[in-house]
């Protein structure tokens, strides 16, 4: 099954949240970012930061993931009840 080539959908995306606009992640796709930010009393505090998309953006290093069982089972409860509707619909 084909799906839409955006990060949501990326091997390399971990979904972090969601805003009103969606859900939001970081793409692990290369090494973070050292950052900086203002800490307490004036100091800096060192972290590293991981390029943050939403999940309808994308780029061209886009890979596809594998599914999670739960979204095998998922969908194959959806086949089975688009089956189990067929059936009913040609008695
Ligand atoms: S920015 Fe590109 S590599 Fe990173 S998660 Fe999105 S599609 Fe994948």
């Amino acid at each position: 099954m084909s799906t839409a080539a955006i990060c949501e959908h990326c091997k390399f995306w971990v979904e972090t949240g969601g805003t009103d606009e969606g859900l939001v992640g970081e793409c692990r796709h290369h090494a973070p970012h050292p950052g900086l930010v203002d800490g307490a009393g004036g100091g800096a505090l060192r972290f590293a930061l991981w390029p943050v998309t939403r999940e309808n953006d994308w780029c061209g290093r886009f890979e596809e993931r594998g599914l999670a069982n739960h979204e095998i089972l998922e969908r194959v409860a959806l086949i089975e009840k688009m089956e189990a509707e067929r059936k009913a619909r040609a008695r």
